[in-house]
């Protein structure tokens, strides 16, 4: 199946449009092409998941988005675009203005994206005040707004306190009120459920969904799951060793899902 044919409407009315995205990495002096020709969008609103086994190039697709790999050991080709404005061929002072205030991500553990030096308010409120001219009044308050958001309980009194003091399920909740912050137009999630307890997944998979619903914000969900998928995805692309080997709507996937592996992963869920 060709997987640009879901792709009905027009790159600018998407918030992520990806286009024939081929990433390379410079292996032993060669290039070796580890995501060939992945073309998929995100609408306003709309969380399309990626799924695929360990491997497959789900965070790569992720990294190359971002433009997060080193430039040096590693190729982009294709077309990149963020509400119509291509990414590619930013310079990297703009991109980083991108990642800071219009994409946020996070990750499988959080503990490596929370500094243990610094209390969790203090970490929240750094990004807030990075990115608007909020007093540091303000910013106090609008973290304990977001905690309370993510339902940190007693979010106030928790302000002061070290990561170390959060559970795993707790941090992760601290790390998307932390991506909230900049109110971004898109957030990936890269497996951010992967390392947590099947009810915890559940509690954060249902905050991802309200938050969705709240503020509207557009999802690009990475996982390994495809019972995740069918929790969270309108749309999900299926990959297999660096290929898009099926791309649609999720009740279609599930349904009428063609691709050997598809069904592979479909027969998995419970
Ligand atoms: P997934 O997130 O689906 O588990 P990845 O996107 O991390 O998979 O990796 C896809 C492939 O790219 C894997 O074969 C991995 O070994 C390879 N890869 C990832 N990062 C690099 C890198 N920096 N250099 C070379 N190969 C890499
Ligand atoms: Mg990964």
């Amino acid at each position: 199946m060709n997987p640009s044919t879901n792709c009905t409407t027009s790159a600018i009315e998407q918030v992520l449009n990806v286009e024939n995205l081929t990433t390379s990495f410079r292996v032993d002096g060669a290039w070796k092409p580890v995501v060939r020709n992945v073309s998929f969008s995100v609408a306003p609103g709309e969380t399309v998941a990626i799924v695929g086994e360990s491997g497959s190039g789900k965070s790569v697709t992720s990294l190359s988005i971002m433009r997060l790999l080193s430039p040096d050991m590693s190729r982009i080709d294709g077309r990149i675009s963020l509400n119509g404005r291509e990414l590619l061929s930013l310079p990297e002072h703009e991109m980083r203005k991108v990642r800071g205030n219009e994409i946020s991500m996070i990750f499988q553990e959080p503990m490596t994206s929370l500094n243990p030096l610094f209390t969790i308010g203090d970490q929240i409120s750094e990004a807030l005040l990075c990115h608007s001219d909020m007093s540091v009044k303000e910013a106090r308050a609008e973290t304990i707004r977001l905690l309370e958001k993510v339902r940190i309980p007693s979010a106030a009194s928790r302000f002061d306190e070290y990561p170390h003091r959060f559970s795993g399920g707790m941090r992760q909740r601290v790390m998307i009120a932390m991506a909230l912050a900049s109110k971004p137009k898109l957030l990936i999630a890269d497996e951010p459920t992967t390392a947590l307890d099947v009810t915890i997944q559940g509690q954060i998979l249902d905050l991802i969904k309200m938050l969705q619903e709240e503020e509207g914000t557009s999802v690009l969900f990475i996982t390994h799951d495809m019972g995740v998928v069918a929790e969270i995805a309108d749309r999900t692309v299926v990959m297999l060793r660096g290929e898009q080997v099926e791309t649609g709507a999720t009740a279609d996937i599930f349904h009428r899902g063609k691709h050997p592996y598809t069904r592979a992963l479909l027969s998995a869920v419970p």
